[in-house]
């Protein structure tokens, strides 16, 4: 096939038309892409003019009906097992009761017939390594039968366990190469589901010598552990209750770029975000993407996702436009939150595969472009009963309220004391980009409750139990908040800014990067939780058994905590420069370093709360913060190398071919003219010649600096200390190096620069 003679990257996109493709490219002059990427400026071509939407095939059922179609469900697991398989395994997922061999392989046995029936041929352990993906390698069910033949085998032991190789995944110095042995076991509280021809099950993944090396084991460990300590507050108010929940629904933020455009960024392609690019004069000012009408192309893609995100049984619900152009928001109906975060992480890989089939990449990277907002995961957080109470929703009677009160300020409480690993929860190399910049949460964690609830606070706060005593209600005593019933879910009292708000009968933490796990934040989330809740009670026994009654020894601790904890309530504006000094002085963590505030997680008050509340280890702790540190050290290390190769190979090239071009012009013009006239015409040429070389050589220089930064910090061998070499070193250069090729992107000739821009990436589809 020949393509068209025009460097359409190189050219001004609004000169293109149907009718000048093939004509305006200079002939016989290989380019960059003649030389490497012919095929590309085929693609490109197409996204410069929009592509048509793909038609997507709606299924011929309801939603109600193809919903979890490839998910081994209650409705399967009736439809598939004995009626005392069931209901012992039921007793599995809902209590935690062991999984006796026998048994596993009538299940294993169960869901084989399942599979089979929809075409599966292969199974997996599927798990979450410490790298933000997932894991998964897949056996086919085959098995000798013994008489030259094949068999289609699937028994309880492989469903139960299997021992993947630990050492090729981070590790942190738990896994040795010599003893690579890992366990991957079976999680029954999350489903097992099916992709393409693969049945997959979720599984934790753990050491040999049992050190969790994933997120789902620690995960599973502080559930268990809230469990535990909100269902003994809860009977304080409600002893019928028997199991507390923790509820996640996250919201996910994410970018679109067409596929023809991503392919000739070798940035977005090895590190999922452009390590330069000028500004668009047009990006986000107008606030006109916000919950604007979605482009026809994405869609197709958004239906498309949706059908295939419904069929793994994934409750998405909410679909809009975000603030950036080409920016994009998917949220579900939340879910109890270890299958949220299931879910969580094969929708991401859902939308990966879905975009391409769109003609898109979807970029999840918490950055991908300067200047317009990057991408969170809001992480909506709220505790629930079996009985179906919400506890951190208000109810209708002083009662409920008083339960409400003490579960938000324990929260609170819990927020406070353990903020820096709050922060450190959702820190890493690419959300560093997003938090403090002016349109995420700062660096800072803060807890916005809005006025009416800051008002109960402080009303509660003020208050004493004698006035309160003397006032009718049950046992003599009537709460004085009454007020509570108006709080009902009033959403609209928010603030953007918070990176803990309250938000009507839920906390939304919006610090979440929107490329990283969900159970990060959650697992420090609910192990501080579960640990304050375990506090409260000892206190509020403590009195109760030194001859209080109870509700007053509840209201005394509260007030006592809601003092303790006001340094975290923070109502104002979070991005401006007086909250930090502010944030500094009540001795809130303020670090901005990333290698540093990993640091929160092997503070002795962390270690004392993971592991008082039976999430992790020392030993855990210190291993997953080797993987941190090193984790980073490589990000930033990709990206130096990446703009370094860019800046020299791409850049400088291109822009001392147009200095050329200008000193050439300028000698010819003074050849033509007489001096004084050359030398007035030729001036402009003259100064940009001269900024080119000024540019040109800064980004020279650093480049170098840059590749003996990286080198000086290669030789330190304590994982900590060379992530803050990254950091103080190698960092800065990435952000200097840039300004001066976004400088050059302005001068040099449009039709010579060879990436894509920011008004193209963003705007074209
Ligand atoms: P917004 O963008 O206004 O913050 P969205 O509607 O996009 O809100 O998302 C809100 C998310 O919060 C949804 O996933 C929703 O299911 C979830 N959510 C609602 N109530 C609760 C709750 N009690 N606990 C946890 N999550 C909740
Ligand atoms: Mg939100």
């Amino acid at each position: 096939m020949k393509f068209p003679q025009i460097r359409l990257l190189l050219h001004p996109i609004s000169t293109l038309s149907e009718k000048n493709i093939g004509k305006t490219g200079k002939k016989n002059e290989p380019t960059y892409y003649d030389n490497i990427m012919p095929k590309l400026r085929f693609r490109v071509i197409e996204a410069a003019f929009g592509k048509k939407a793909v038609e997507v095939k709606q299924p011929s059922q309801r939603p109600t009906e193809y919903f979890a179609k490839y998910v081994f469900n209650r409705a399967k697991m009736q439809q598939y097992l004995a009626p005392d398989i069931y209901n012992k395994l039921i007793d599995v997922i809902d209590n935690g009761a062991p999984l006796d061999r026998d048994m596993a392989d009538e299940v294993a046995s169960g869901i084989k017939s399942w599979a089979i029936s929809l075409g599966v041929t292969h199974y997996s352990h599927w798990f979450q390594p410490l790298t933000e993906g997932t894991a998964e390698k897949h056996d086919a069910f085959v098995e000798h039968d013994g008489n030259g033949g094949m068999i289609e085998e699937f028994s309880g032991k492989l469903l139960v366990q299997q021992e993947p190789d630990a050492s090729s995944f981070p590790n942190g110095g738990i896994r040795n190469t010599f003893e690579a042995r890992g366990y991957s076991a079976w999680d029954p509280s999350s489903p097992v589901f099916i992709v393409d021809d693969t049945l997959c099950i979720p599984t934790v993944f753990i050491a040999y010598t049992g050190e969790a090396l994933d997120y789902k084991t620690p995960l599973l460990k502080s559930l268990r552990a809230v469990n535990q300590a909100a269902l003994d507050v809860c009977h304080y108010f409600n002893p019928e209750v028997k199991k507390v929940f923790t509820y996640l629904g996250w919201e996910q933020e994410y970018f679109l770029v067409d596929e023809g455009l991503y392919a000739a960024r070798p940035d977005l392609l090895l590190t999922g975000r452009t390590l330069m690019g000028h500004e668009s004069s047009k990006n986000q000012q107008l606030e006109d993407h916000y919950f604007g009408a979605i482009p026809p192309r994405v869609v197709a893609f958004m239906k498309d996702l949706e059908i295939k995100s419904l069929e793994l049984g994934i409750p998405v619900k909410t679909r809009h436009n975000e603030v950036a152009p080409n920016q994009f928001e998917l949220a579900p109906i939340y879910e109890e939150c270890n299958l949220a975060v299931d879910h969580n992480m094969q929708l991401m890989s859902l939308m990966r595969n879905v975009a391409r089939n769109h003609g898109f990449r979807v970029l999840l990277h918490e950055k991908p472009f300067k200047g317009v907002n990057g991408s969170g995961k809001h992480n909506n957080w709220s505790l629930g009963t079996d009985t179906g109470l919400q506890l951190h929703a208000p109810g209708k009677t002083p009662e409920d309220n008083l339960r409400f009160v003490t579960f938000v300020v324990n929260t609170l409480m819990a927020v406070y004391r353990h903020n820096g690993l709050l922060k450190a929860s959702i820190m890493s190399a690419n959300n560093a980009h997003r938090l403090g910049a002016n349109e995420a949460p700062p660096a800072i964690i803060s807890s916005f409750l809005g006025k009416q609830l800051s008002e109960v606070l402080d009303r509660l706060e003020m208050s004493s139990n004698d006035e309160l005593v003397n006032i009718e209600g049950k046992r003599g005593m009537k709460l004085d908040i009454p007020q509570i019933p108006e709080l009902l879910i009033d959403n609209t009292d928010r603030n953007r800014t918070s990176p803990f708000a309250f938000t009507g009968n839920r906390f939304e933490f919006r610090a979440p990067g929107s490329e990283g796990n969900c159970a990060s934040a959650m697992i420090a989330l609910n192990s501080a939780v579960a640990e304050q809740l375990a506090d409260f009670k000892t206190e509020v026994d403590a009195l109760i058994n030194s001859g209080e009654e109870k509700i007053p020894a509840i209201l005394s601790v509260l007030r006592r905590l809601i003092k303790e904890s006001k340094p975290i309530r923070f109502d104002g504006n979070g991005y401006s420069d007086e909250w930090k000094t502010e944030a500094a002085r009540r001795g809130l963590d303020c670090e901005t370093s990333c290698p540093l505030i990993f640091d929160n997680y092997l503070k002795p008050e962390t270690v004392a709360m993971f592991e008082q509340t039976g999430v992790m280890t020392r030993k855990e702790l210190e291993a997953r913060n080797e993987v941190k540190w090193e984790t980073y050290t490589k990000k930033i290390q990709i990206e130096a190398r990446v703009l370094g190769d860019l800046a020299m190979n791409h850049i400088i090239p291109v822009a001392t071919k147009y200095q050329s071009e200008l000193i050439d012009n300028a000698y010819r013009t003074t050849k033509l003219f007489p001096a004084e006239k050359a030398s007035w015409l030729t001036a402009k040429n003259i100064g940009l010649i001269e900024q080119i070389a000024e540019h040109n050589n800064f980004i020279e220089e650093n480049v170098a600096c840059m590749i003996q930064a990286r080198k000086v910090a290669n030789r330190i061998e304590n994982e900590r200390e060379k992530a803050i070499a990254y950091h103080d070193t190698v960092t800065p250069m990435l952000e200097s190096i840039r300004y001066h090729i976004d400088e050059l992107e302005l001068i040099v000739d449009n039709q010579m620069w060879p990436l894509p821009k920011y008004r193209e990436l963003l705007f074209i589809r």
